[in-house]
């Protein structure tokens, strides 16, 4: 068994009967790009891309985001790096973004919406990164936050590809996407799950708010549920999905999303070789199992214990 860990302490991610899974790591400014360029992951799957944006009076020039696309892009040769675009307004409010006076941020022109009143803004991103991309030997996708319909999903792909973007998808982090997970699947090419905002609106719990942090905890079951519909859409629609959201770099819980049909984990970068080492002494029917004991859980604590009891004893 050591042995076998041994060999699965770096590389690609995969269970322990080899189904692949993704482990990418999550940054959010050109600093942050340099640090995960240089280690044992697959590439990037959650690139914040409001951290380019932070602390600035206007935006930047159409120039100057290429410029750092480029940059990011580049310490990612041969491998993909996921692309948020910008997820202006509540807990991450930008200088030059108007989002008017709202009562509930968190409910607000947030995410995609921002471009129903900016469309210039997201415009403009999608063409610095589809030239970036277009300049790099990096795979490029490119996904919207806080989507909420099939449309607004259809919406964001046309514009993505017209700034020749190929690779389009949505983030499933409002409940009613993942609710309707089979039509948003039908119009991207893949959806990455967000479990912090997804937690925030299935329980109706401000993820700022400290004492929350019972109901934001990413073992709830019915966040869970919501997970495998997304998982099961994926499953029958074949396209990929992904975590993105902290969860994902929990080891038990990561062994649990892929027994929910999650094929790819975006993580903090230092978490990447325990969720390896955890995940490669699972087989899929083993994280199967821990799937199926945490949703039959009643609460985030029990499901953890529940989960914890079919851990292998090599982990
Ligand atoms: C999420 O909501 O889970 C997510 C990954 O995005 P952010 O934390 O940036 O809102
Ligand atoms: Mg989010």
């Amino acid at each position: 068994v050591r042995k076998a860990l041994a060999a699965t302490g770096s590389g690609p991610g995969r269970t322990a009967d080899d189904v692949p899974v993704a482990l990418l790591a999550n940054i959010a400014t050109v600093e942050d790009a340099r640090r995960a360029g240089a280690l044992d992951c697959e590439g990037v799957g959650l690139f914040r891309t409001e951290g380019l944006y932070l602390g600035r009076q206007s935006a930047p020039s159409l120039e100057e985001q290429e410029a750092s696309y480029r940059e990011v892009l580049g310490y990612f040769t041969g491998r993909k790096v996921v692309v948020r675009t910008l997820d202006a307004g509540a807990d991450k409010p930008l200088a030059f973004v108007d989002h008017g006076d709202e009562e509930n941020p968190a409910l607000g022109l947030r995410g995609l919406r921002v471009s129903w009143k900016n469309p210039g803004l997201l415009q403009t991103q999608l063409e610095a990164l589809g030239r970036a991309a277009a300049a790099v030997d990096t795979e490029v996708w490119v996904m919207a936050p806080m989507v909420a319909t099939p449309s607004e999903a259809t919406g964001f792909v046309e514009a993505a590809r017209a700034a020749g973007l190929s690779v389009a998808g949505a983030m499933i982090e409002v409940p009613a996407a993942a609710l309707r997970a089979s039509r948003v699947l039908a119009t991207v090419d893949f959806v990455s799950i967000g479990t912090n905002d997804l937690a925030q609106y299935t329980f109706a719990a401000d993820r700022m708010q400290g004492e929350l942090a019972g109901l934001l905890d990413p073992w709830q079951p019915a966040l869970l549920d919501l997970i495998a519909a997304v998982g099961e859409a994926g499953s029958s629609r074949a396209v990929p999905v992904g975590v993105c959201g902290e969860a994902a770099g929990d080891p038990l819980l990561a062994c649990v999303l892929v027994g929910l049909g999650v094929r790819s984990l975006s993580m903090a970068p230092g978490l990447v070789a325990t969720v390896r080492l955890v995940l490669a002494a699972h087989s899929l029917a083993e994280c199967r199992a821990m799937a199926e004991a945490a949703r039959d859980a009643d609460d985030a604590t029990s499901a953890r214990a529940a989960v914890r009891a079919l851990v292998k004893e090599s982990v």
